[in-house]
């Protein structure tokens, strides 16, 4: 049930909120229960601390405790919800508010502290001090513990002791009612964390249905192309992860349409390259048989080069599949580019001097060793070589050049012919590719020497480009990492 990312995510979220709400609402519970008791724990002390301000005030007003303080203590007692007991300050009951019981018993004995074991000191008249206190409360004979009336709290005028006075709770009066108050609160506390559960719940699933939706466009279109759809693009406005995922996606798409189209070519190349020479074949020899011609050495050299033709374009098909699937045999060893090129340039130099090309070498000095397969550095060379040769014009020049950077050693092939218009470019390494396919034919090509070249060169390690203008001549470069050198310098 919680296999996919919707359910998993929305899982998290309803776990994670749960918790956070749980918590918060366990905790304002606590706190608020806590508050509540010293709220009602101080109330009692305003409550009290009311009552015998009251009091005090009627004393000093009338001087004494008589039946018109009565009044006082009814309405106090009814706006406080507690009887009121009113005693002398020897602790004689004087006054109670109405319908309160019988008078609590004073603590007579805690009356007045005794300086070693003096007797109790009794009969203090209102409105008198007693005796043995300072105006402090305190006896002359100090430090002596302050005397403790609890629950009888003492009313104080001008610093003397006039009465106490005793609170009891009426029965059924309407007080505050702690426990009730705390489970009403509990409850507004758990509606709240519920709606509020409810509406996070609800935002976690269209949050997790806007992160999972293009993920399921992304599926859909994995399924199509693994079904052979390859025009199969996913259009997700989203950056980030996904909007990432989604990017590498349409290029893969890309790039398997485009190798899928790439194969379909070559096959339909390959059939093509193969018919051209062998429909020839079979023509001179179809004619042979039927006596219209008569096989002639030059008959029969002519036909030798046709199937040389076939033999060489199998070569090349079967060298770049080799080297495509990188099976090719290369031995990286430290190799001495100056004395390559040299050789290529000598291999080549009576097929330029044929077409009165001029074939010029122009090397830095102090070239450093490169780290390549001399073989293939060579071959690479011929193929650019010859191709500078086939495509210049008589008269025409071709320079051979290398520089070193600090990362690679760079050999460029110059030639002075009609040059690569600018929208073949891109395509010029790739196989079968020919700029003009009818004019290529005559000179032998199959559109696969630069195929070859790019591959050889990507197998040492470097890299290879081309710079061209129509009418302005063509420069392919190609570079090497030099010796304990990782990567080459991008061309
Ligand atoms: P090919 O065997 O046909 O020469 P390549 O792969 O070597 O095949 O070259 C591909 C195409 O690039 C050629 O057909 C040609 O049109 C173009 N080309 C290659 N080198 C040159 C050059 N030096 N000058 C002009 N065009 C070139």
């Amino acid at each position: 049930m919680f296999n996919s990312l919707q359910s998993r995510l929305l899982l998290i979220s309803a776990v994670v909120l749960a918790v956070a709400i749980a918590t918060i609402a366990i905790l304002a519970s606590i706190y608020t229960g806590e508050t509540f008791r010293g709220f009602v724990a101080s109330d009692a002390q305003a409550r009290t601390a009311r009552i015998v301000l009251a009091l005090g005030n009627h004393y000093q007003t009338h001087g004494i405790w008589d039946n018109r303080v009565q009044p006082l203590l009814d309405n106090m007692a009814i706006t406080t919800g507690y009887y009121i007991f009113l005693y002398s300050p020897t602790g004689q009951p004087l006054y109670k508010s109405d319908e309160a019981g019988d008078f609590p018993q004073f603590p007579m004995n805690n009356m007045m502290p005794q300086p070693q074991g003096q007797a109790p000191n009794q009969g203090i008249n209102p409105g008198q001090r007693p005796r043995n206190l300072n105006p402090q409360g305190n006896s002359p004979f100090a430090p002596r513990p302050r005397p403790n009336f609890e629950p009888f709290v003492p009313i104080n005028t001008n610093n003397t002791i006039v009465g106490f006075v005793h609170t009891m709770p009426i029965p059924n009066a309407p007080a505050i009612n702690q426990a009730a108050l705390q489970e009403s609160n509990n409850i507004n506390l758990l509606i709240a964390a519920t709606v509020a559960g409810a509406v996070a719940v609800g935002l976690s699933y269209i949050l997790a249905r806007t992160v999972t939706a293009p993920l399921a466009s992304l599926t859909r279109a994995a399924k199509k192309l693994a079904k052979g759809d390859l025009s199969q693009r996913v259009h997700i406005a989203e950056r980030g992860e996904i909007g990432e995922l989604a990017e590498a996606f349409n290029m893969m798409a890309a790039s398997l349409e485009r190798n899928e189209q790439l194969r379909r070519n070559m096959v339909s190349d390959v059939a093509h390259e193969l018919r051209t020479p062998l429909t020839n074949i079979r023509g001179y020899l179809e004619a042979m048989q039927d006596g219209l011609l008569e096989p002639k050495p030059e008959l029969l050299a002519s036909l030798y080069e046709e199937t040389m033709l076939v033999n060489r374009l199998i070569n090349d098909l079967q060298q770049l599949a080799l080297a495509e699937a990188g099976q090719l045999h290369i031995e990286i060893a430290p190799v001495d580019i100056r004395h390559t090129i040299e050789q290529a340039v000598q291999a080549l130099n009576a097929d330029a001097r044929k077409k009165a090309i001029r074939l010029e070498i122009s090397l830095a000095q102090d070239l450093p060793l490169v780290k390549a397969d001399s073989e293939r550095v060579g071959q690479v060379l011929r193929n650019l070589i010859s191709n500078a040769i086939k495509y210049t014009p008589p008269q025409g020049t071709i320079q051979v050049s290398s520089y070193a950077t600090n990362h690679a050693v760079y050999i460029a092939v110059q030639d002075s012919g009609p040059g690569i218009p600018q929208e073949a470019l891109p395509y010029i390494f790739e196989r079968f590719y020919r700029v003009d396919s009818s004019r290529n034919r005559k000179t032998g090509g199959h559109g696969l020497g630069l195929a070859i070249a790019k591959q050889l060169v990507q197998l040492m390690g470097g890299t290879i480009a081309v710079e061209s203008a129509e009418g302005r001549g063509s420069i392919f470069t190609f570079a090497l990492p030099i010796l304990q050198m990782e990567t080459p310098e991008k061309v």
